[in-house]
């Protein structure tokens, strides 16, 4: 056994400890302390003593698309929404080939560039399947949400049963687990929504995703049935000429549709009423934001003083790298601190640990220091001076200033 001594221990679901101890034996956390509280752990202890750094549990990206991080610097920002994903539109075509060397290169980087910013789980979004692998043989836990997306989708059963089928073919294992997800209300048949929904009801594991109320012009679509969006599926010969505009918000269509629960992930939230966000808590439904994202993309800023004030569950992703300049969400925490100053810190590092975690089913393991969880343990270094060190994990950590805790190279 080895018990790590470091200045702070940040546990995330107890205050943080100031001269603290966690012990950890094979891989699981064994108990964690103060200095003053004695660890009765029998048998041999090795202490390792860390000096001056944090031990916190590794965090949660839960939305990204690993399968789009060739796109990195290719798709620049765009001033709505609609413009951004022509973009990403056009550079995907380019590539026909899903296992092309160029997009799975894309998936290694991405896959390495988590883990160094100090990334435990992630919560990857597919249309492809391609990303499974690569996390399988990575230390990431995931779950790779496979992806439909089908405005116009006369057999929404057998889609989802492929899908399905697909799914079942994967060897899952308790680390990297699959699930469906549908992209958007945009882009997505009435139909396929409650197919995909049954489907989720059936299967024992079953997180979903959704992005959600994202863009201005998504709202303007499912309200009308119009604008740059509806200009879109025409162009792409995707438009569903019996589809009826709902004329209502994306979250109150999704939600009388059945599709709201608390095994979904609400991905991004920008254009949420304090209604919408009503309905997400009424359900359980974790919203995911991804605010550099909606930077880029031309989504705007999202409201996340409401999404706490309303007491909604909120995770953290950074999107892709088609929209992010990296994958690192200590930096996506820094600018949630900009943007809502008066929220408070620890609700913003539970969002980028356990929210995440429990999010995608992978609470018993991730997202708190706790006796039985794994131990996937992060080292932040702490400059000399820093008191206050929640407020210092939110001003923008780098991968330069962290390690993760390696059992076997410690003993
Ligand atoms: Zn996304």
């Amino acid at each position: 056994m080895i018990r790590y001594r470091a200045s702070w221990i940040l546990p995330i679901d107890t205050p943080p400890i100031r001269d603290g101890w966690v012990a950890v034996d094979r891989g699981r956390v064994v108990a964690l302390g103060s200095p003053a509280s004695a660890d009765r752990s029998s048998g041999s202890v090795n202490d390792v003593r860390l000096g001056d750094v944090l031990v916190m549990p590794g965090l949660v990206n839960a939305h990204t698309h690993l399968e789009l991080s060739h796109l990195h610097d290719e798709v620049p920002p765009a001033p709505g929404f609609v413009t951004w994903i022509r973009a990403v539109m056009a550079a995907r075509r380019q590539r026909p080939d899903p296992r092309s060397p160029e997009i799975m290169d894309g998936v290694a980087r991405g896959v390495a560039e988590s883990i160094a910013c100090g990334t435990a789980v992630v919560g990857d979004i597919s249309n492809t399947l391609v990303t499974f692998e690569p996390l399988k043989r990575s230390p990431l836990a995931a779950v790779v949400f496979y992806e439909l997306i089908r405005f116009n989708a006369p057999e929404p059963a057998a889609l989802v049963d492929a899908a399905r089928a697909e799914i079942a073919a994967l060897s899952q294992t308790a680390r990297v687990r699959a699930s469906l997800a549908a992209h958007a209300p945009y882009s997505v048949a009435p139909l396929l929504f409650r197919a995909i929904r049954q489907a989720s009801d059936r299967d024992a594991f079953t997180p979903c995703s959704v992005h959600l109320s994202e863009s201005a012009e998504e709202v303007e679509f499912i309200q009308t049935g119009g604008g740059p969006w509806r200009d879109l599926l025409d162009e792409v010969g995707a438009w569903d000429p019996a589809w009826v505009p709902p004329r209502v918000s994306p979250v109150q269509f999704l939600d009388e549709a059945g599709f709201l629960g608390s095994n979904l992930l609400a991905v991004h939230g920008v254009q949420m009423t304090l209604d919408d966000l009503g309905r997400l808590k009424a359900r359980g439904t974790t919203l995911v934001t991804c605010p550099r994202s909606n930077g880029h993309t031309g989504a705007g800023a999202p409201p996340l003083q409401d999404f706490y004030d309303a007491g909604v569950r909120v995770a953290i992703g950074t999107d892709s790298l088609a929209s992010a300049p990296d994958l690192n969400v200590f930096a996506e925490l820094a600018t949630m601190r900009a943007l809502a100053p008066n929220v408070p810190v620890e609700s913003l590092l539970r969002s980028a640990t356990i929210e995440g975690a429990r999010a995608l089913g992978f609470d018993a393991d991730y997202g708190t220091i706790e006796p039985g969880k794994r131990a996937r343990l992060l080292a932040v270094d702490l400059p000399s001076g820093v008191d206050d060190v929640e407020e210092y994990l939110v001003s923008g950590i780098t991968p330069s200033q962290l390690r993760w805790l390696d059992e076997k190279s410690e003993v």
